[in-house]
C-alpha cells in the first residue's frame, strides 16, 4: 500500500521578492510590465507609485499611479511611508510601504517600475530579497520615436526625457540583469527566466525547504 508523505505534497512555501525594472522612457518597460501582469502563471503584483505628475488622458488613477499633490507627497516621505522616492523629471515619485509590506510577506513577489535611484534605496533596505533588471532600447532612434509615438507630451518633454534617458542609460552597470529589448516577445520570455530563476534560488526557500529536508531524512 502507498502511504502519503505530508512533505512531498506540500511545496515548500518561500519568502517574497521584489523585481525592479528600470529603463528609460520609451524603452518598452510598460509593455513590458503589462505582459507580466496579464500572465495569471506569473502572479506578479505591481506596487502602484504614488507620484505629483500630472495624470496623462491613458492613465487611471488609482490603478497607473495615485496621483497626488506635492503636500501630501511630503507628509508621506515626512512619516516615513515611502520605502524608496525620488525625483525625475522634475516631479516626485514614491513607493509606498504597506501595500509592499502586506504582499512580501505573504510570500508573494512585487513588481517594481522605478528608476535607478529607487533601486539603489530599495537594495540598500533588503538587498537579499531585491532583483534588478534594465531594459536598454535597441537604438537612440527607436527611443526617440517611441517616446513621439506616445505623442501624449509636449515636445519639450519628449525632448528633456531624452536628454533624461541618456543619463538613464549610464546606470545600467548597477542592476543583476541587462536586456536589450529589440523584439518584445523574446525580452519577455527572458524576464520570465530571470524571475523563474531567482524564485528558486536556495536562500528565498530556505526556511521553507529546511523543514522539508528533515521530513525527508526522517524516512526510512
Ligand atoms: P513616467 O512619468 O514616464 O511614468 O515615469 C518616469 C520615470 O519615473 C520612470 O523611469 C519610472 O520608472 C520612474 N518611476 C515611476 N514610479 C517611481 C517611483 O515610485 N519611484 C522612483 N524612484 N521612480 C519611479
Amino acid at each position: 500500500m502507498m502511504i502519503a508523505n505530508p512533505a512531498l505534497q506540500t511545496p515548500p512555501r518561500r519568502r517574497g521578492l521584489m523585481l525592479i525594472l528600470s529603463s528609460p522612457s520609451g524603452a518598452g518597460k510598460t509593455t513590458l510590465t503589462r505582459l507580466l501582469l496579464q500572465n495569471r502563471d506569473v502572479d506578479l503584483t505591481l506596487s502602484v507609485s504614488v507620484t505629483t505628475r500630472a495624470r496623462r488622458s491613458s492613465e487611471a488613477d488609482g490603478i497607473h499611479y495615485h496621483f497626488i499633490s506635492r503636500d501630501r507627497f511630503e507628509t508621506m516621505r515626512d512619516r516615513g511611508e515611502l520605502l524608496e522616492h525620488a525625483e525625475v523629471h522634475g516631479n516626485y515619485y514614491g513607493t509606498p510601504r504597506g501595500p509592499v509590506d502586506e504582499v512580501l510577506s505573504n510570500g508573494r513577489d512585487v513588481l517594481f517600475d522605478i528608476d535607478y535611484q529607487g533601486t539603489q534605496q530599495v537594495r540598500a533596505k533588503a538587498p537579499e530579497d531585491v532583483v534588478t533588471i534594465f531594459i536598454l532600447p535597441p537604438s537612440i532612434h527607436e527611443l526617440r520615436s517611441r517616446l513621439e509615438r506616445r505623442a501624449e507630451d509636449a515636445p519639450e518633454t519628449i525632448a528633456a526625457r531624452l536628454r533624461a534617458s541618456r543619463n538613464e542609460i549610464t546606470r545600467w552597470t548597477t542592476y543583476d540583469y541587462v536586456l536589450v529589448n529589440d523584439d518584445l516577445q523574446r525580452t519577455f520570455r527572458d524576464v520570465l527566466a530571470i524571475l523563474t530563476a531567482e524564485r528558486l534560488r536556495r536562500v528565498r526557500q530556505e526556511a521553507a525547504t529546511a523543514a522539508f529536508v528533515s521530513q525527508l531524512l526522517s524516512e526510512r
